[in-house]
């Protein structure tokens, strides 16, 4: 039997109106802060959005923009010289593209330069609300510990991904992606929090390491 819409129902009530907690209000921008995401805190990603998107409102003002400029926009969100190559690489093929528009078709997506299947997934999934599951370290963490991951699906976004949109219908991915996400920063971290968990009796995970473990 599928249990995983139940568990999901369960992560919702923990993680009500879970979301992206990136600022954005186009596809542009939430490409954009996506990009500057990574290894990076969202909340200092939405630091640095509003000068960046007032400076570049969109993929033609970004395409022209001057590289130590938009280097010294973005370094506070680390790794700020790739981003800037990432960011300038993606925004000149938009233009040349797709007509300055950013795309919402999966494989167009990742054909820009810098974007990976996560980021399309992220874009897709809030700014053009059509099917998109994204996965990152804390999906793969706390899925796995639930028991929804096996093999190489436990180590492998791709495979993770095909695998957790077999659980659930298309129009839940993208809220399921948040809420694990959501769970993976606030309870089911590197250490888990498993006495404040409401999915404990769902969890391979609890029930083999919990303090008080089920024996069978
Ligand atoms: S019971 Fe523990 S290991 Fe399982 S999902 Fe909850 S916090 Fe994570």
């Amino acid at each position: 039997m599928n249990k995983a819409p139940d568990v999901f129902n369960a992560l919702d009530a923990m993680h009500p109106n879970a979301w992206t907690e990136l600022t954005f209000t186009t596809p542009y921008e939430l490409l954009v802060a996506t990009i500057l995401s990574a290894q990076c805190t969202d909340a200092r990603v939405n630091q640095v959005t509003p000068a960046l998107f007032k400076k570049y409102p969109n993929a033609r003002k970004l395409a022209d923009a001057d590289q130590a400029t938009l280097e010294g926009m973005i370094q506070s969100t680390g790794f700020f010289r790739a981003k800037t190559k990432s960011l300038l690489g993606m925004a000149t093929a938009v233009v040349d593209d797709h007509g300055g528009e950013i795309p919402s078709d999966m494989d167009a997506l990742v054909a820009l330069p810098g974007v990976g299947r996560k980021t399309a997934n992220v874009v897709r999934g809030h700014a053009f609300r059509l099917p998109g599951f994204p996965v990152d370290r804390h999906v793969l963490r706390v899925a796995t510990r639930i028991g929804f991951l096996r093999g190489q699906a436990t180590e492998d976004a791709v495979a993770a991904e095909k695998a957790l949109t077999k659980l659930l219908p298309p129009e839940r991915w993208t809220v399921a992606s948040d809420t694990l996400i959501l769970h993976g920063r606030r309870i089911c971290k590197p250490k888990p929090l498993c006495d404040r968990c409401a999915i404990r009796p769902h969890c391979a995970y609890y029930r083999l390491h919990g303090p008080g473990r089920v024996s069978r």
